[in-house]
């Protein structure tokens, strides 16, 4: 076959992500004009053959390629259905590592979805968030859009002198010029393309912990820094739990609007104005969105089925520094969830939840049911030994249920099998 597959054969998202490659680097160069919404790029992806390629295709929406070279080589190319086609002017051998150079540009907006709403680059009332779970990413940036391909990233923004641009990675340069200014991150970890994110806007910043930043619009700062006050704990808590912090750096980004949710990135997360009140009444998502950085981030799942591997883990989190911050035990939190989840329909199998209930309340708290009934059956200190040799183990690398079950080893078929495998809800751990 000298074909590129156009599909990444994804179970839940099979049109997301491509066939024929793996991505290994993203070096994007984005110059943004925030008062347009007006995005002038270049992309330059580094992959590697897994079968002979005499065309092949990226994920791309809304955006306009102007010009394609691969290996250096101006190449055929064509825009239909989110995708970009590339047909080389020479084939790229099986095995063979290549080069595609991306020119596009055009006014960004986020990808629609009937179920998730608008998902990708975004504008805001001051400046523009990328928050790209699922299929956002090539709302900005030609990509083979699939958790199971991480890749490192250099990325470049040139935007509007006052506002700030925080990009998920360390900021290795920023220079200004005139009215503009340069910022250089580079983001050397494997990452998977949904938890890439650009955040533009007019920040304040502080200091949360060791390696912890946060910014946030000036007119929250009192409020932020009291609901965020208990963050540096929290983080020691978690890698109590969990292991050692998977990245160098966190950051905290609140956008100067609403947001429906907080959104993960790769050491970063994004909070909405809305979720700052003072009261530390959203204490629960610091802890979840923080969670995601092993769960999700780290491990990222192979395919979107998995997704419990990310969403039951970090709410089994905000059970944990319940617990630990002296608030409810866990083992209350999972008796209110249980009782909760009895009274609802039991046709929801964990493990494969079906792409329109991917984010179902049940994949959250079932997920940290599970949880709650393997550390029931294996004890305090075998629990936790487990889930730090998981992370551990999968650092940077993607995973399945499947890798999970065989991780927490024999004797233990029952529980996953009725947790896991069957819409039934157990009756108790
Ligand atoms: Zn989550």
């Amino acid at each position: 076959m000298t074909a590129g597959a156009e599909t990444s054969g994804d179970p839940y998202l099979p049109a997301h992500g491509n066939g024929g490659y793996r991505t290994r680097h993203y070096d994007l160069d984005l110059e943004y004009r925030v008062a347009p919404n007006r995005l002038t790029a270049r992309a330059r992806v580094e992959a590697t053959t897994t079968q002979a390629l005499s065309r092949f295709s990226l994920d791309l929406a809304g955006l306009r390629v102007s010009r394609v070279l691969v290996n250096g080589k101006p190449a055929r190319y064509a825009q239909r259905d989110r995708k970009l086609h590339v047909t080389p002017a020479v084939p790229i051998a099986d095995g063979g590592t290549f080069t595609v150079e991306v020119r596009y540009g055009g006014n960004p907006r986020p990808i629609h979805d009937p179920a998730w709403g608008d998902i990708g680059w975004d504008e805001l009332s001051e400046g523009a968030l990328v928050a790209s779970q699922p299929i956002g990413a090539p709302s900005w940036y030609p990509c083979n859009d699939h958790p199971a391909d991480k890749a490192s990233y250099r990325v470049t923004v040139t935007a509007d002198a006052p506002y700030t641009v925080l990009v998920t990675g360390d900021l290795v340069g920023r220079r200004q010029g005139g009215s503009l200014a340069t910022w250089v991150y580079e983001r050397p970890e494997p990452t998977a393309t949904y938890l890439m994110s650009v955040q533009v806007g007019l920040y304040e910043q502080a200091t949360l912990g060791p390696g912890q930043h946060a910014a946030f619009p000036a007119r929250l700062r009192q409020p932020f820094l009291h609901d965020f006050g208990r963050h540096g704990l929290i983080m020691s808590t978690l890698e109590r739990f969990f292991g050692r912090y998977p990245f160098r750096g966190y950051l905290v980004v609140v956008t100067c609007d609403d947001l429906d949710e907080p959104i993960e990135a790769q050491g970063m997360s994004v909070f909405g104005a809305n979720l700052i009140d003072g009261q530390r009444t959203h204490e629960r998502l610091i802890v979840h969105e923080l969670a995601h950085q092993w769960f999700g981030n780290s491990l990222t799942i192979r395919e979107w089925p998995h997704i419990w591997l990310n969403e039951g883990f970090a709410t089994y989190a905000e059970w944990l520094w319940s617990e630990a911050s002296g608030g409810a035990p866990a083992e209350d939190h999972a008796r209110q969830w249980h009782a909760k989840l009895s009274t609802g329909p039991q046709d929801l199998v964990l493990a494969d939840p079906g792409v329109s209930r991917m984010f179902d309340e049940r994949v959250y708290k079932r997920g940290a049911l599970t949880l709650h009934a393997l550390r029931h059956r294996l004890g305090d200190a075998q629990f936790f030994a487990l889930l730090k040799d998981w992370t551990a183990t999968y650092q940077h690398a993607t995973v399945s249920t499947e890798d999970f079950v065989r991780f927490a080893g024999g004797r233990l078929e029952d529980l996953f099998t009725s947790w896991l495998y069957r819409p039934e809800l157990p009756a108790t751990w």
